[in-house]
């Protein structure tokens, strides 16, 4: 896509740290890091996120991300590490070109917080029973 900022990465007109390439993945170092190692790992193909990515797309970009894990690890030994995708605005996406994020943890202070207030009390096991039977539904279509 002409516009799209990762796929002028893809075709080298904008410049970027890369630490992995195939035919199908490129994997470089994110602009604004989170923590040490903060790595993208993107389709060459431009997809805007999850919905638009069918299974051989995936799993080409899936099956590169214990590779580079591991290598992250490795690099810097970190006490762990989070994968993380965000799909749409609402949902954090900034770059509207499907990317994996590779944040390796430190410590408690290093930068990354996601609130995670659950809501057990509202979604009981009877209403999340009916949305495990809506989604089943939609994944026998
Ligand atoms: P997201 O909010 O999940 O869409 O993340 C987009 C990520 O792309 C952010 O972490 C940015 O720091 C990163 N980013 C934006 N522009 C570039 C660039 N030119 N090279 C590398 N990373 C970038
Ligand atoms: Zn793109």
């Amino acid at each position: 896509m002409s516009d799209c900022l990762f796929c002028k990465i893809v075709d080298g007109s904008i410049p970027s740290i890369k630490v992995y390439e195939d035919d199908h993945v490129l994997a470089f170092m994110d602009i604004f890091p989170l923590t040490k190692g903060h790595t993208l790992l993107i389709p060459k193909k431009h997809h805007e996120n999850v919905f638009d990515m069918n299974s051989e797309d995936a799993g080409q970009l899936f099956s590169v991300a214990p590779k580079i894990a591991s290598a992250i690890k490795a690099s810097f030994n970190p006490a762990g590490l989070n994968l993380l995708n965000n799909n749409g605005a609402p949902a954090g996406q900034s770059v509207f070109h499907f990317h994996l994020h590779f944040i390796p943890r430190y410590d408690q202070t290093d930068g990354f917080k996601a609130t995670w207030q659950t809501k057990e009390k509202q979604l009981t096991t009877d209403l999340v029973t009916k949305y495990a039977d809506k989604i089943k539904s939609q994944l026998s279509i």
